[in-house]
C-alpha cells in the first residue's frame, strides 16, 4: 500500500485482511512492537529515536523478514509504510517479492482536510476520525479501550509540509515501480468516502491481475 499519511493506507490495508485473509503489516506496528517489549532491537531503536536519527533500513528489512516467515504469510501480505525509497525496495526484493503496489492518490486538500480531524491510540497506534470514522465511544479505541489523542505532525499547519517531504522522497520510489509494471492508481478525490468502496475498488484491482 502506497500513499501519502493521510490517504487512507492503514485503514484500508486492515480492511482488506478481511478481503484476502492475508495478514497486514505495519512497520510502524514491527517497530513500536519491539519497544514495547523491550527487545534488543527494541532497545537499539529507541536510541536512534533518542538521537533524532532514522532507524537504519537493514533492522527494518530484519524485522520484516523475521514477520513474513510464519505460516500466516504464505498466501502473502499486506505492507503498509515500507518501502519509502528504492535502496529499502532494493532490499526488500532480497526477502520477498511485490506482485502490486496500490497508489493511493489523494489531492493534499483532501489529505489536509482529513489528517486535522485523525485521532490515534495512544496504547495501540489505531486510527480514528472525528469525522470521517468515528470511535463507538468519544475518544476511547475501539480495539484496545486505549485513549484517543491528535498526534503533533497531525495539526494543519505541519500537514503541508509532510505532504510536500513525503513526494520529494517518494517519487523516485514510485517511478521505480511504475518501471517494473507494479503500479495501480486509486484516487480518491473526496474527504469523505466510505473506507468500504475504496476497499471494494482494490479488491477488485488485486483479482483482475491475477
Ligand atoms: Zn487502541
Amino acid at each position: 500500500m502506497f500513499g501519502p499519511p493521510g490517504s487512507g493506507k492503514g485503514t484500508y490495508a486492515s480492511r482488506l485482511f478481511e478481503g484476502l485473509r492475508i495478514p497486514h503489516i505495519s512497520t510502524g506496528d514491527l517497530v513500536r512492537q519491539e519497544i514495547k517489549n523491550g527487545t534488543g532491537i527494541g532497545k537499539e531503536i529507541e536510541g536512534y529515536s533518542k538521537r533524532g536519527e532514522l532507524v537504519p533500513d537493514d533492522i527494518i528489512i530484519e524485522l520484516l523478514r523475521k514477520r513474513i516467515s510464519p505460516s500466516d504469510c504464505s498466501g502473502g501480505f499486506i505492507l503498509d509504510g515500507f518501502p519509502r525509497t528504492v535502496p529499502q525496495a532494493k532490499a526488500l526484493e532480497k526477502i520477498t517479492s511485490i506482485d502490486v503496489v496500490i497508489n493511493l492518490d489523494v489531492p493534499d486538500e483532501i489529505i489536509i482536510e482529513r489528517l486535522s480531524s485523525r485521532l490515534t491510540c495512544k496504547s495501540c497506534g489505531e486510527i480514528f476520525n472525528k469525522r470521517f470514522l468515528k470511535p463507538k465511544v468519544e475518544g476511547v479505541c475501539d480495539k484496545c479501550g486505549g485513549q484517543l489523542y491528535t498526534r503533533d505532525d497531525d495539526k494543519p499547519e505541519v500537514i503541508q509540509e509532510r505532504l510536500n517531504t513525503y513526494r520529494r522522497q517518494t517519487k523516485p520510489l514510485l517511478d521505480y515501480y511504475k518501471e517494473r509494471n507494479l503500479v495501480e492508481n486509486v484516487r480518491n478525490t473526496e474527504a469523505a468516502v466510505p473506507p468500504e468502496k475504496i476497499v471494494k475498488q482494490i479488491l477488485d484491482i488485486i483479482k483482475a491481475r491475477k
